[in-house]
């Protein structure tokens, strides 16, 4: 069985192609979101998912999330003692997903089709792959976010012909894709995005709103506990804008309240410069495809961030019709990588199914250029693959020493749009000794192939010699070497992980230990008697107690969550 996932900034997903229709797995609290969160408990026990997203706020030192946006990087987060690359706690994410899976299909699960940002760059995608290695699944493919939102929607009219343009917006990433379908040939024309925009940004412009206009001292800034709580508020707010005009955000600073009013209207303002940078990749995909934004015949939503109702007039006004709401903007991600799954296990429902894909990015070298005088000028861009060509693709150019007896030849290989190789990413370099000939003699061609999961490949061969150097991009010290992958697979076997089945009560019991934190007196008193008795009940291990302990700390939070709190208008979902 080879499953399909979402391993999103916000929360995950994983689905299944089952009877000929892509379905989602619940976790063992019954939801098809898992958090993307991650949180050790004090005695060096894993949580993962809802719990740890309840513990970011009570223990901000000891959780982490968000790490996606960090992933092919060298950060490091750091949970009480222990240090964890953004591989490793992606990997405990999909560890979580793959035992979700496990437990309803009764059967392991080792194979993955997992999807990644369109824009997400060589060293990121490596991460993914890694991440995925240290779960113990082998990834299948990876496919781009929105070529899976679009598989899933383009299933209900393959025999139609269509072009539809698909906008992808999570928590950390924003991606358009635009694509025919004609006959069942699902076919990506272009694709753009950025990687640093998201529902997150939403969030934290929210905060910093607030943190300017409260009069909060700014000392507050540096309380990193408060900081969670704040952008936990700002989320809840945010998300109350969705259908209400106003909301109030209120928090507490060291016994006092602090709270503005947010309006609809002043949260568009707000958010003005961050819909501008929308515009960008919209515009370039459509360019690219040589497509008018009239012709589009459906747009789809994908990622939670498209439910804000400003994003879908965006969306409205741009293309001059309403998006496509069939699926559901969080699920559909993950039930597109399903139907990706399905075509991998060449399933008899989909044999017509033919999808192609584009690399989103060129890919190329540095190259020096003769300047009119005869001077040499460093650092120019030479593309060998142009942003969305079909891929797989292979392509490849010539390129020469600029002296005689030059000893070595050094290629740089960048990704990225731009004339000059500094503003662009830069992937790695391989060096080709030449023991100095004449420049004729140095000739080098190389070879670029990029593969369907969006995994690069060089190959550099000396015309004179016909030697071959093959780059496995180094250089690029944030990708784990093979020993670094085997000591981290070490590191993490002797994590102790929560059991799955007994993680229900574990998450009510962080739920209630944030409600706590933020209750005083009296309210504090009453909720950590009943904290104490839910211990005391699931000591006794049996599922009754257990069941009618739940029960009645459930109430309890939701009395003081609602009812008590000094947010009660406010959702803390
Ligand atoms: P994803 O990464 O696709 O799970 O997207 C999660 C993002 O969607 C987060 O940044 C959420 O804040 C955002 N989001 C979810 N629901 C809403 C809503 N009702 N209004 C605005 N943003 C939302």
């Amino acid at each position: 069985m080879i499953v399909g996932i979402d391993l999103g900034t916000t929360n995950s997903l994983i689905a299944y192609w089952n009877d000929g229709a892509p379905r989602l797995i619940p976790n063992s609290l019954g939801s098809s979101l898992t958090p993307s969160c991650v949180s050790l408990d004090e005695d060096g026990t894993v949580l993962v998912g809802e719990a740890a997203r309840q513990r970011l706020q009570t223990h901000p030192g000891r959780s982490a999330s968000l790490f996606k946006r960090y992933m092919g990087s060298n950060k490091e987060f750091r949970l009480g003692k222990q240090r964890f690359r953004p591989e490793e706690l992606s990997s405990l994410i999909l560890r979580a997903l793959k035992e979700d899976a496990e437990a309803l299909l009764g059967e392991p699960v080792t194979e993955a089709v997992i999807s990644v940002p369109a824009y997400f760059s060589d060293g990121q995608r490596k991460a993914t792959r890694t991440a995925a290695q240290l779960a113990g699944l082998h990834v299948e493919r990876l496919i781009n976010e929105p070529t899976a939102a679009a598989l899933a929607y383009g299933l209900h009219q393959r025999n139609s012909e269509s072009q539809f343009l698909v906008f992808d917006l999570g928590g950390g990433t924003f991606d358009v894709s635009l694509l025919d379908m004609f006959e069942g040939v699902m076919e990506v024309r272009s694709t753009a995005g950025d990687n640093f925009l998201g529902g997150e940004d939403f969030t934290q412009e929210i905060a910093r709103w607030f943190l300017d206009a409260s009069g909060i001292p700014s000392k507050a800034r540096d309380d990193a506990q408060f900081m969670e709580h704040l952008t936990a508020r700002a989320e809840a707010v945010k998300r109350r804008l969705s259908d209400a005009p106003t909301a109030e955000l209120a928090v507490e600073w060291r016994g006092k309240l602090y709270a503005q009013e947010l309006s609809d209207s002043h949260l568009q303002q707000l958010m003005e410069p961050l819909l501008a940078r929308l515009r960008i990749p919209l515009e370039r995909t459509l360019r690219d495809a040589g497509v008018r934004a009239h012709d589009i015949d459906e747009v789809v939503l994908a990622g939670g961030a498209t439910r804000a109702p400003m994003i879908r007039t965006l969306v409205t006004r741009m293309f001059g019709r309403f998006p496509s709401v069939a699926h559901n903007p969080d699920e559909v991600v993950a039930l597109g990588a399903a139907v990706m799954a399905g075509l991998k296990a060449r399933d008899e429902d989909l044999r017509e199914v033919v999808m192609t894909d584009v690399c989103p990015y060129s890919l190329g070298v540095e190259i020096v250029r003769a300047l009119p005088g005869g001077e040499l000028a460093e650092g120019y861009f030479s593309p060998i693959i142009e942003r969305n060509t079909v891929i797989p693709a292979s392509r490849m150019a010539t390129y020469s020493p600029t002296h005689d007896r030059q000893p070595k030849l050094v290629i740089q290989v960048y990704q990225g749009e731009a004339r000059l190789v500094r503003d662009n990413i830069k992937l790695g370099d391989l060096h080709i000794p030449l023991e100095g000939g004449s420049r004729e003699d140095g000739a080098v061609d190389v070879r670029f192939t990029y593969d369907v999961n969006g995994i690069l490949e060089v190959e550099a061969t000396r015309q004179l010699t016909q030697e071959t150097h093959r780059l496995i991009i180094r250089g690029n010290e944030e990708s784990l070497s093979d020993d670094q992958i085997a000591a981290c697979f070490e590191a993490l076997a002797e994590l102790k992980i929560h059991p799955r089945d007994l993680l229900e009560n574990r998450t009510l019991l962080a739920e209630a230990e944030r409600v706590y934190t933020f209750l005083r007196d009296r309210d504090r008193a009453a909720m950590g008697a009943e904290i104490g008795e839910f211990e005391t009940a699931l000591a006794r291990q049996d599922a009754r107690v257990t069941a009618q302990a739940r029960a009645r700390l459930r109430e309890a939070i939701n009395y003081f969550e609602r009812a008590k709190a000094f947010l009660p208008q406010l959702d803390l979902s």
